[in-house]
């Protein structure tokens, strides 16, 4: 049985600890500590030396006493900000924050429940197979832990991020790619009343451009967006540089690739028809995945929230996570929904139900698995 104070409490523990991006050190070491006590194997891999913050990812394995697939379970550790000095407040059954800063449960919730449900597990002497724990750094802003993770350290069939909005019951099975559209676009300054013709608009280039591009919804599968530009300094000069950060999103690569290049396109065409010049900085952020309703991993994880009574469904999001990072380097992963609410608000909430839920989801797939 879930232990609903020891997992409140924990989870109310979790949050106090600051830890923005790169800065995961502190509960790193908590989190090494707790997995120990429980009766993991616990490493530390290279993520943190390669992208720069206080700590490795987390990977941490407790064997199987059967043969069967070996399953992850991952949540990262870090929060966007302002998230030090949390102070989480118990209110009719759901934990908020203080309204100064954000709560966390994005994603500490599904930290709380996988170390809760691992507990359990061995309280009641479970029979599974073997189980791995991924707890990722810099998650948010990036997805740098999952993709610095040191995958050789895994063994997992199956990966289960505990890391979507949607109370338990919610299986995320499809997320698109995306690719970063960034563009330096230069120019030639001049005096716009003495000599405007010897100078070259970058801001008339990026206005072409743009005016140029399909942007927003381009299709079903597919959304592109430019989100910031930046350039210009006074009405009597000639821009002579701007800069754009835009983004394209697709379920399938190849209308990604299209998407992508079409935003390319248009930029070195208003370049070129004005005198001027582009850089582009163009990278795929991550790639998409897919995960068929019929794949034992959605099969296993829908009859375990059958078993609890809950009604479960799959869906799909338009947002990135390291669910992406682990499809693309071979461990088949969804994402489940652990109803943290407003994440990246200072509304952020979850209720007590959503936890414990979540803690008897992962106790539940876990006693699927070792079947
Ligand atoms: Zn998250
Ligand atoms: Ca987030």
């Amino acid at each position: 049985m879930i232990n609903r104070e020891r997992l409140v409490d924990e989870f109310l523990e979790l949050v106090k600890i600051d830890s923005h991006s790169a800065k995961e050190g502190a509960i790193a070491k908590v989190l090494q500590r707790k997995l120990e006590e429980i009766g993991l194997e616990v490493t530390v891999d290279e993520a943190g030396v390669k992208a720069g913050g206080e700590t490795g990812n987390i990977i941490a394995k407790l064997k199987g006493k059967k043969q069967g697939k070996t399953i992850v379970f991952s949540s990262h550790m870090d929060t966007v900000v302002p998230g030090e000095g949390v102070k989480p407040i118990v209110k009719d059954n759901i934990i908020y924050s203080d309204g100064t800063t954000i709560l966390g449960a994005d994603d500490k919730a599904g930290i709380a429940a996988i170390l809760e449900a691992l507990r359990v597990v061995k309280e009641n002497k479970t029979i599974h197979s073997d189980i791995e724990v991924a707890f990722s750094i810099w998650e948010e802003g990036g997805l740098f832990g999952a993709k610095y993770l040191d995958y050789s350290k895994l063994n997992a069939d199956y990966g289960f991020v505990l890391d979507s909005g949607g109370s338990p019951g919610e299986i995320i099975t499809v997320g698109p790619a995306q690719d970063r559209v960034n563009a330096k676009i230069t120019g030639k300054s001049a005096h716009a009343g003495v000599e405007p013709e010897n100078g070259v608009s970058a801001i008339m280039i990026a206005a072409r451009a743009i005016n140029n591009m399909k942007l927003l919804r381009i299709d079903k599968e597919t959304t592109a967006n430019i989100g910031v530009i930046k350039g210009g300094e006074a009405t009597n000069i000639v821009t002579a540089e701007v800069l754009i950060k835009g983004e394209s999103r697709s379920l399938t690569e190849k209308r990604l690739d299209a998407q992508t290049e079409h935003m390319a396109n248009a930029l070195k065409e208003a370049a070129t028809y004005f005198g001027g010049k582009v850089e582009l900085d163009i990278e795929r952020m991550y790639t998409p995945f897919s995960i068929a309703s019929e794949d034992e991993i959605v099969v296993k994880t829908k009859e375990a929230f059958s078993r609890m009574g809950i009604e479960s469904y799959t869906a799909a999001t338009g947002g990135g996570s390291d669910t992406n990072i682990f499809n693309g380097n071979g461990v088949k992963a969804i994402n489940l929904g652990v109803g943290m609410k407003k994440v990246h608000t200072l509304e952020e909430h979850i209720s007590i139900k959503d936890l414990e839920d979540s803690a008897r989801m992962v106790c539940e797939i876990i006693r699927i698995f070792g079947e």
